[in-house]
């Protein structure tokens, strides 16, 4: 070996989408990486479940193990690279690594967003690193911009779409008109969408990946369960339509706002007008807004899955520790600054509603709408009246509101769910302004 090269052993703890992404691309790109860094990665260890399946191991000379202290207690290995997925064992095998003096690279927004902190603290107090740029947006660049590239700002306010798979079924919903089960199905079998797609659907995953995000651009802890959340399976394929009629389109948003009392955090399904930058991400595509006193609003967007993506952010982690390795690591810069911040509650909310509800077509429906609503300052901006069913006398109704607050708007449909001439309130929407605020 020419001097001045330096091999770094690594071990890869999981085989499946990402990290045979991330194996193929540390073999294939050797020698690029030995001419530019300096650096040989020499995969020792790859951990799996089950060490019964046949794996394609890119001629590497790697030892598929499923025994994990194989890699604690070999002194050579440097960096533990976490592409498991879930919340434990992969936290504790990260947190093991770290004490036994081993940096970390991990894809993990479930572990990252529940127990950040406590690594970066575990980091720090080893001398090692942790870095964890694949685990929010895929390969978009977004933590390390988050964590140094913005540090002259005082950033306060994140708007993003960062669920591929909600967003492949809402562009599906917008402009084929499939329903919510035919989107996905169709999302399912492109593999886009797990067999349980709770965590998509009900925008947990979204709520990992903005904690992490808003922790690190408003420098405090912020937990997933301090995220407000509602997901996508009451949309129905008429909400598309008005939506469409009144020139929204429907997105999973996923906000956070530093405002003077405290921290707004949400993840729910928003109308954003169509000419709006993020009401044109479609597909599986993410899209992440960032706005700063001094930069302005810069949008990220990319790729937020996909083994090849994911592994761009993963391999460039690891250049970036491997780096660190031969130096005295700089103290990994903790999420936030331990103190917490208010979360304020959706209650506060400020924001324009679209509401969809069946009531009965009959004189003076709208006089009991409209004077619930005004007793709870809640200003009408539009209705439309729409497939007026004669045999059944019913008629479907969209209101939009002018700004009003959430609470406001809660009691309202509460009253307004009890009134015999409305059979069923269908659903409520934010509208988000879609720019710059
Ligand atoms: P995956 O395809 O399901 O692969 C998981 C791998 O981990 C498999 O090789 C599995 O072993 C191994 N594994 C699971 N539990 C294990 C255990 N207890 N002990 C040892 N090995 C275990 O997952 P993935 O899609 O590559 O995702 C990996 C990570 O990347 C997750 O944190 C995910 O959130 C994140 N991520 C994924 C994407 C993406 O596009 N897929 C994008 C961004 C971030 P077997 O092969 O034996 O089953």
């Amino acid at each position: 070996m020419n001097k001045g090269i330096k091999s770094i052993k690594i071990a890869i703890l999981g085989l499946g989408v990402v990290g045979s992404a991330v194996l193929e691309a540390l073999v294939s790109k050797k020698v690029a990486f030995e001419g530019q860094y300096g650096n040989i990665f020499d995969v020792s260890y790859i951990l799996v479940k089950d060490i019964n399946k046949t794996r394609d191991l890119h001629s590497t000379d790697a030892r598929v193990i499923d025994d994990y202290n194989l890699v604690l207690s070999d002194d050579s290995v440097g960096i533990v690279v976490e592409l498991m997925g879930g919340e434990n064992p992969a936290f504790e095998y990260i947190k093991s690594a770290m004490e036994h003096g081993k940096s970390v690279v991990t894809a993990n927004k479930e572990v990252m967003s529940k127990h950040g902190q406590e690594l970066m603290a575990i980091a720090n107090a080893n001398g090692v690193d942790i870095l964890f740029e694949a685990s929010v947006g895929g390969g978009i660049p977004i933590i390390r911009p988050l964590r140094k590239d913005l540090n002259a700002n005082d950033l306060y306010a994140i708007n993003s779409i960062i669920n591929g798979t909600t967003n492949y079924i809402l562009t599906n919903m917008t402009y084929m008109g499939s329903s919510f089960a035919e989107a996905l199905s169709e999302a399912q079998s492109l593999g886009y969408a797990e067999s349980d797609p709770t965590n998509d659907v009900e925008g947990i995953d979204a709520a990992y990946k903005l904690s992490i995000m808003a922790s690190l651009a408003f420098r405090t802890p912020i937990l997933p369960q301090d995220v407000y959340r509602e997901g996508i399976s009451d949309l129905t394929s008429n909400d598309f339509k008005y939506a469409k009629e009144l020139g929204y389109v429907i997105k999973l948003m996923a906000i956070a706002r530093r405002e003077e009392d405290g921290i707004d955090i949400r993840v729910h399904p928003s109308l954003l007008p169509e000419e709006a930058p993020l009401a044109k991400i479609n597909g599986v595509y993410n899209a992440i807004q960032v706005h700063g006193d001094l930069v302005g609003q810069v949008l990220f967007h990319g790729q937020g899955a996909g083994g090849n993506a994911t592994a761009s952010a993963v391999v460039g982690d690891i250049i970036d520790v491997a780096g660190e390795l031969f130096r005295d690591p700089s103290p990994v810069s903790l999420i936030g600054n331990q103190i917490r911040f208010p979360i304020r509650s959706i209650s506060e909310l400020i924001s324009r509603y679209y509401i969809r509800l069946t009531v009965e077509d009959k004189p003076g429906v709208m006089a009991k709408l409209t004077d619930i609503l005004g007793a709870k300052s809640i200003s009408i901006a539009s209705i439309i009246q729409k497939e007026s069913d004669i045999s059944l006398h019913n008629a479907e109704l969209v209101i939009t509101t002018h700004p009003s607050k959430e609470a406001n708007v809660q009691d309202a449909l509460i009253e307004i769910a009890e009134l015999d001439v409305v059979e069923s309130i269908g659903c409520k929407i934010r509208i988000e302004s879609g720019f710059s605020d």
